[in-house]
């Protein structure tokens, strides 16, 4: 039996991404392993011009439009997701084994959109029969936890 568990204890996310992107069957390239790389590195999910600028950073070597195919390839794989935030801009973040059911939380102050997979929403247990869900937006606005503690000192 092949064994799912990831090597979360490696340097980095280049190569828990080059394992997740084994297991698509689909191509490994250098743009969808680095981008891949970036959002799961993350702690906060990454609009198009953040991810486009840590791969300058990381010395990535792929141009702007081969960095969005590679994420829209990722999100089609389900391996990313992205999320319309307040201010609608478009913002991705890694979804590795997280299930698509979670809620999303912009904090005002800093702009940054973070992924609560730990907060289940629980609206869906109230759901009529009948009904199934496959998509849900919970849109979360208010203050992170560095912006609070940055306004208590
Ligand atoms: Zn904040
Ligand atoms: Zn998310």
């Amino acid at each position: 039996m092949a064994s799912m568990t990831q090597p979360d204890s490696l340097p980095g996310g280049e190569l828990t991404a080059r394992n997740l992107l084994q297991q698509t069957h689909g191509r490994v390239t250098p743009a969808r392993v680095g981008v891949l790389g970036i959002l799961l590195n993350a702690n906060a999910a990454l609009s198009h011009q953040e991810i486009e600028q840590t791969a300058l950073r990381q010395g990535l070597s792929a141009d702007r439009v081969t960095l969005y195919r590679a994420l829209d390839w990722l999100v089609e794989q389900g391996l990313a997701h992205k999320i319309a935030g307040a201010d609608r801009t478009w913002r991705y973040n890694a979804q590795a084994g997280i299930p698509h059911q979670h809620a999303h939380f912009h904090c005002k102050q800093c702009e940054q959109v973070f992924c609560l997979e730990n907060l289940q929403p629980t609206l869906l247990f109230g759901l009529p029969d009948g009904y199934q869900i496959d998509e849900v937006e919970l849109n979360l606005q208010g203050s992170c936890p560095d912006c609070r503690n940055r306004n208590a000192s």
